[in-house]
């Protein structure tokens, strides 16, 4: 890719910006200094240095969030913040986009990229990756619950959910783990008013393969690993 394309993707300015950057000096290839925007640089093969700082380059970014209540996983919204608000600058230049929704009210892991092929491939439904919430529910559950949510609860709509794994939290009467393949709309929530009851806390504490850090706090976000990327594909 370009020089400058690159320099202003990585957030040093804008074409122009960059320009007037490259022709001051400090920009580096290979230890080869660079002061032409229109010079093709490969940045995940070539070292580029910019005043003696070495750039990290990918042309895909994955993060792990733990979304707090009272965002909104969209990359706009007019009244409420949104999850993009929450990413630092720097990491919010490569436009990541949350992986799937989750409630305003919903908290915990959310992924955020802006590899177009892995989110398509992570929400199709064809695909059926696992979702673990936990919810507290106003309601006690009953045994026959558990049953219910293995053949398939029918919602407000009439559409019968795919079978859905219902697991108390141990010690607890309110508490349950729910695991669910697909992502309907406020789907964990519609399907315990099918059965009479009410969500009044809801988290996501997995995806796919990945779990939430416990240590990871609302509103706080790390990047994925190489071995944490493969675990989604
Ligand atoms: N189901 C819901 O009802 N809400 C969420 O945010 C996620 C799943």
């Amino acid at each position: 890719m370009r020089m400058d394309k690159l320099l202003a993707e990585l957030g040093y300015g804008t074409r122009k910006e960059v320009k007037k950057m490259l022709k001051k000096g400090g920009v580096f290839v290979d230890g080869e200094p660079v002061n032409n925007g229109a010079v093709q640089v490969d940045p995940e093969e070539q070292r580029v240095s910019v005043f003696g700082e070495d750039i990290h380059y990918t042309e895909f970014v994955y993060y792990l969030m733990h979304k707090p209540a009272g965002v909104i996983s969209a990359t706009e919204d007019s009244v409420h913040d949104t999850v993009l608000d929450i990413l630092e600058q720097e990491d919010a230049v490569r436009e990541p986009f949350p992986v799937g929704r989750l409630d305003i009210d919903t908290e915990g892991l959310l992924l955020l990229t802006n590899d177009g092929k892995l989110n398509h491939f992570l929400t199709s439904p064809k695909h059926g990756v696992v979702k673990i919430y936990r919810a507290v529910l106003e309601q006690p559950i009953e045994e026959k619950n558990i049953e219910h949510f293995k053949k398939g609860v029918k919602l407000d709509d009439g559409y019968v959910c795919k079978p859905a794994v219902l697991r108390r939290v141990p010690d607890t009467q309110r508490e349950v783990y729910v695991e669910v393949t697909e992502g309907k709309f406020h789907q964990v929530k519609r399907m315990f008013e099918a059965v009479g009851n009410e969500v009044v806390y809801l988290k996501r504490e997995s995806f796919g393969r990945l779990s939430l850090d416990e240590d990871l706090l609302p509103g706080e976000y790390r990047e994925l690993n190489d071995d944490e990327i493969q675990l989604l594909r």
